[in-house]
């Protein structure tokens, strides 16, 4: 097939047809050195496609295209770059079947509970930051009669951003969006795992953005994440991934003292009250250890804290809803649940949950059921895993797993859960869930988290500045402030009229 802009719903195609390409500079370009790796369907073990490689060579070519689109693009009145931003939104609307589909193929996550609502919600983040060209605004200061005295917001220059693959559209349209808007060029560092959905969206933006305004490249973290980063010309880096990688990136980004956001792992709680509406609490949990997508969440509710009063009745019906929800071929729409992103995961999570069965106390408890499907027999499935019996300060409870693997943990004393879900060295985000609005208050104030909820658990909005405290991150995203604060630089300009 033709790389055409028509909407195609074979994904198989669609990713053959997308394999060897990087985007940059307006066009599709091959790898330099001609290397290319595998892409592969996780729920089959089958080659899907192929990536290219990319290293210096090719990060040089892709920085400098965005160096040399970004004048340009930056001398547009902000609501007109606005405008075109939100036009990418417009005509990726049309693209949520395909993109939905083709991430499913990709990643293993199911098309109808995950890949195709990430799809859907894509087009929202363009939308939302199309809007905000008239709000770089500057200030003007009283500093002296005689002067005339104001800030101006401008642009960093070629932003880079490097991204994961679990939620990898979503991820990316938050840092292009906001990037974009505020007059910045992007190259984009797509994660080893899922290029192509990435890469798609990006030659559909490219129909409606000027040459080199944003552009990608699909490569391995030291051979292309980190000359991007160390690029003299990259002047931000905008990271999302592990906690290990967010420190080799901030060290790099030290060198060349330019500014960095990251948005890192996580560990986050659930705070169940005795009082709480329950079947809105046990949706939270299910929503919130986002169990549809194989627990691959930073923000996972990985550490479930439940009071003695409903601990066992609560497990027992959170079993019985996950044990409901159907494993099995992500494209197919009866799955609920597709599977592990690699076999990297799949063996980390193994590992996890074997410590899991060591832990002293620990119960596991399996959940739903392996797909009998003979042709997903090599597929990166794995049960969902409950463990009860645990305490906080088992390795189960305090490391990310990454994978749908959490903890429920039994607690009396109020003081004592909100110390116990602090006491982890992560902060993205927290929940509680209670009818007492004082309760509910005084843990919104006491929790450690960047996005903390009562009675729900919503995941990133339009607007909602999202970002962790301690070892999950620095800075903020999907805001105006993010955008302000993150990817313009504030001028102050003095003029003496006297
Ligand atoms: P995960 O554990 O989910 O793979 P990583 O932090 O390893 O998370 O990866 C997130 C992103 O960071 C990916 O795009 C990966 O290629 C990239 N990356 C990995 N190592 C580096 C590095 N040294 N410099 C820049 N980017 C990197
Ligand atoms: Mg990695």
């Amino acid at each position: 097939m033709t790389l055409d802009l028509t909407p195609n719903l074979d994904p198989f195609a669609l990713a053959r047809a997308l394999s060897g390409k990087h985007f940059y500079d307006g066009a599709f370009q091959a790898g330099r050195s001609g290397k290319t790796f595998p892409v592969n369907n996780p729920a089959t073990g089958a080659e899907i496609g192929t990536a290219p490689f990319g290293d210096e060579a090719d990060v040089n070519a892709a920085v400098a295209a965005a160096k040399a689109a970004q004048k340009g693009w930056a001398k547009l009145p902000a609501r007109q770059r606005g405008k075109l931003v939100a036009e990418c939104g417009r005509v990726l609307v049309n693209h949520v079947e395909e993109l939905g589909r083709l991430i499913a193929l990709e990643t293993g996550k199911a098309l109808r509970t995950e890949s195709r609502v990430e799809a859907g919600v894509l087009a929202d983040m363009f939308t939302f930051f199309g809007g905000l060209g008239s709000e770089l605004k500057g200030e003007t200061v009283p500093f002296h009669p005689d002067m005339m005295t104001m800030t101006v917001r401008e642009p960093v220059g070629v932003v880079a951003a490097i991204i994961p693959w679990n939620v990898p559209l979503l991820l990316m349209a938050m840092k292009a969006a906001a990037a974009l808007v505020a007059g910045n060029s992007v190259v984009v560092k797509s994660a080893e795992e899922s290029p192509l959905t990435v890469l798609r969206v990006t030659q559909i933006m490219n129909s409606v953005l000027p040459a080199g305004v944003f552009n990608i490249l699909s490569g391995f973290g030291p051979e292309c994440g980190a000359p991007l980063v160390a690029h003299p010309d990259v002047k931000k880096v905008s990271f999302t991934g592990s906690v290990e990688t967010g420190r080799i990136v901030y060290k790099a980004a030290a060198e060349k003292l330019i500014p960095v956001t990251l948005e890192l792992g996580g560990k986050s709680p659930m705070i169940v009250c005795a009082d709480a509406d329950t079947d809105k609490a046990l949706a939270g949990a299910i929503a919130g250890m986002r169990f549809t997508r194989q627990g691959q969440s930073c923000t996972a509710a990985s550490r479930i804290f439940v009071h003695e009063d409903i601990h066992d009745a609560f497990v027992a019906a959170l079993k019985a809803k996950v044990d409901a929800m159907v494993m099995g071929d992500p494209l197919d729409e009866k799955t609920d649940i597709g599977t592990i992103i690699s076999g990297g995961q799949f063996d980390r999570v193994q590992s996890y949950i074997a410590l899991g069965r060591e832990t002293a106390g620990a119960t596991e408890l399996a959940c739903s059921s392996m797909p009998t499907d003979p042709k997903l027999a090599k597929g990166l499935f794995v049960q969902p895993r409950i463990f009860t019996g645990v305490t906080n300060n088992d390795r189960i409870a305090r490391e990310e797993i990454f994978g749908p693997v959490c903890c429920v943990i039994k607690w009396k004393d109020f003081d004592s859960v909100i110390e116990q879900a602090n006491d982890s060295e992560y902060g993205l985000a927290a929940t509680i869930w209670t009818r007492d609005l004082k309760t509910a208050m005084d843990a919104t104030r006491r929790l450690e988290a960047g996005f903390v909820q009562v009675n729900q658990n919503l995941v990133v909005q339009p607007n909602l500045s999202y970002g962790g405290v301690k070892t999950s991150g620095l800075g903020r995203e999907a805001s105006l402030e993010s955008m302000l604060e993150h990817f313009t630089h504030k001028k102050t300009i003095i003029i003496n009229m006297a």
